[in-house]
């Protein structure tokens, strides 16, 4: 009897991670890895009438690697003598190597897909063999192989190597890490949700996963090993979680939950139009955080009352010039008018910490967090500073436009910055150009100095918003995008509340409006403790501003000021959380959905 041929095919095992819920939402989808840790390549179909060009451009790239390992050969043998540039011979030869070479060509015509992925694949097959093998000799060409294939990708990937943007089917993208940057580039892509393997929950590539209105969830650790390209995926922003491979039964309590969240969100939509009011009267500002001036329909289609936060680095990301003065005026102006007569904060230039601009060549420093970044380094480039700031003046005209400092430390760094800007006003004014000679401007604080004097700093500025993704990391002493340490990474931390009452007194005592533009504005647990504390305005991704909304509604400020003065007296961040999420779900039932 023939045997009967098994075509079932095995099943995957479930594998669920947990990470840190960075985007909140539900994606089921399919696993679009990016295994590499410092290049992210691209998987591109081409087209048959491009298969030659590719395959010149392949060759392009080993002629150039070619020439840069001559020339080191050359350096290193006149430097340091033959025998230390020995190592470069044998990279030459895996240049040489036509095996290696020709799969990629062969590959290349019969895959029809970009030459890098082809080459990245045949690469890695061939890393992964030849480490295997028992021979010393082949097991040592492995650090060879991999340093020249690297250095092709790099001359195949050239500047633009980095493009989630032209992805051609709805992916999930499995990452060991995504710059803020990359994210950026997923903007209208078919990158339905992401993952990263390291990262917090306050990093910019996070923030930016909330802007694009998908869910994330970083610090997963493991996930870019567990997956294949094309696994089923489902990423749940709510909770942090990851499963691959997930079961039936997995997949369908998923959807349930998915159509019970999108239920609950469209609900809370309804309160689009109505303020922000306690039940006892007390109005607060409700505003929303923007990255992209694509962003802008997403404010108010989410109800908020303004821009608190317009992170205006991304203007310089992903160019290879500087953005100009106009076209930065043009789009402070196009928010301006968008949001007339809503108040648009634009925050100068935040560049550094996790975000790099190709354009400046910024040294790699060792702890960039507290490096060069934000007001020091446009205080040092006051060319730079000067376009972004006669751009923000010259677009008052057209709306209610504030300008807003980035990292304010001390009061000369404010005094020098305020200084910049009144020389940029009296060229305008000389030049007869319109801009709003009341235009408000503020500091963010987000470094513990400038909360520590913001009794001095109050008397300076017109309005204070505290960042606290900035402020808990350096306050608490956890880099923000370090998923090892994001157990310590606590906004409920009594430390952290202490400073936070204290820039809001302070601010009060002077006058001056207190908001908050941080993450922890949008902590649908900790709203109630805020309101108490006396923050006047809250600046939150868009998508969270109808929840924070529904909180202020649903309470009254006299009571959100008591359980604020009882958080105060707490010892730890847990019991703080606690005391926030048990009222929270006294005060507001209908929420606890959204309280994990
Ligand atoms: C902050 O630090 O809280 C903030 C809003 O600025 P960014 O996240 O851009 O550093
Ligand atoms: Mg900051």
């Amino acid at each position: 009897m023939e045997k009967k041929k098994n075509k079932q095919k095995v099943k995957e095992k479930e594998i669920i991670l947990k990470g840190i819920p960075a985007a909140p939402g539900i994606t089921i989808g399919k696993a679009y890895p990016l295994y590499a840790e410092e290049v992210l390549i691209p998987r591109r179909t081409i087209k048959e009438r491009v298969v030659e060009g590719e395959v010149i451009r392949f060759k392009e790239a080993l002629t150039k690697t070619r020439l840069e390992i001559l020339a080191i050969h050359k350096k290193i043998a006149n430097e340091m003598g033959i025998e230390k540039a020995r190592i470069f011979g044998a990279h030459l030869m895996v240049l040489e190597d036509e095996v290696l070479m020709g799969e990629v060509i062969s590959k290349l015509k019969k895959d029809k897909l970009a030459v890098e992925y082809v080459f990245w694949e045949v690469l890695e097959k061939y890393l992964r063999v030849l480490s295997k093998s028992d021979d010393e000799y082949l097991r040592e060409r492995v650090s060879d192989i991999n340093d020249v294939g690297r250095r092709i990708l790099k001359n195949l990937l050239g500047a633009e190597h980095r493009s989630l943007e032209n992805l051609r089917k709805k992916v999930v993208v499995v990452a060991y890490d995504l710059s803020p940057s990359d994210t950026a580039m997923m903007h209208r892509g078919n990158v339905v949700a992401f993952t990263t393997d390291i990262g917090g929950r306050t990093s910019h590539t996070a923030i930016m996963a909330k802007s694009l209105e998908i869910p994330a969830v970083v610090g997963l650790e493991t996930a870019t090993s567990s997956v294949k390209d094309g696994s089923s995926i489902i990423v749940d922003g709510n909770r942090g979680l990851v499963v691959i491979n997930p079961s039936k039964k997995t997949v369908k309590r998923y959807q349930n939950e998915k159509k019970q969240f999108e239920k609950f969100d469209k609900n809370l939509l309804k309160l689009k139009d109505l303020p922000a009011k306690t039940l006892d009267g007390r109005k607060i500002e409700l505003a929303a955080n923007i990255e992209l001036p694509q962003d802008v329909p997403s404010v108010l289609a989410h109800g908020a009352n303004g821009i608190g936060l317009y992170r205006t680095e991304y203007f310089y990301m992903n160019k290879k010039n500087l953005p100009s003065e106009d076209e930065q005026f043009q789009s402070y102006k196009d928010a301006a008018l968008a949001l007339h007569p809503r108040p648009v904060i634009v925050r100068t230039l935040d560049l550094g910490g996790d975000k790099f601009l190709s354009q400046f060549e910024v040294p790699h420093e060792m702890n960039p967090f507290l490096g060069w970044r934000a007001i020091r380094f446009c205080l040092a480039r006051p060319d730079i500073f000067k376009a972004q700031l006669r751009a923000i003046l010259r677009a008052s005209h057209y709306g209610k436009l504030k300008v807003m400092y980035p990292m304010i430390s001390g009061v000369e760094e404010l005094r020098q910055a305020n200084a910049i800007l009144e020389e940029v006003r009296n060229e305008l004014k000389k030049k007869s150009i319109p801009f709003d000679r009341k235009i408000e401007v503020g500091a963010m604080i987000e470094v513990p100095s400038a909360a520590l004097i913001s009794d001095v700093l109050a008397k300076e500025v017109d309005f204070f918003s505290i960042g606290t993704n900035d402020l808990i990391q350096y306050a608490l002493a956890v880099d923000r995008v370090n998923e090892k340490i994001a157990y310590l990474y606590e906004p409920a931390h009594p430390a952290v509340l202490r400073l936070i009452k204290m820039v809001i007194d302070n601010g009060h005592r002077e006058k001056i409006w207190v908001g908050m533009c941080g993450e922890m504005a949008g902590e649908v647990a900790l709203a109630v403790l805020l309101l108490g504390l006396g923050l006047d305005e809250f600046s939150t991704s868009p998508i969270v501003v109808p929840e924070i909304k529904r909180i202020i509604r649903a309470v009254k400020y006299e009571d959100a000021k008591k359980i604020a003065e009882k958080a105060l007296t707490l010892s730890t961040g847990q019991e703080v959380e606690t005391l926030a999420k048990t009222q929270l779900k006294k005060l507001v039932p209908d929420l606890a959905i959204k309280i994990v």
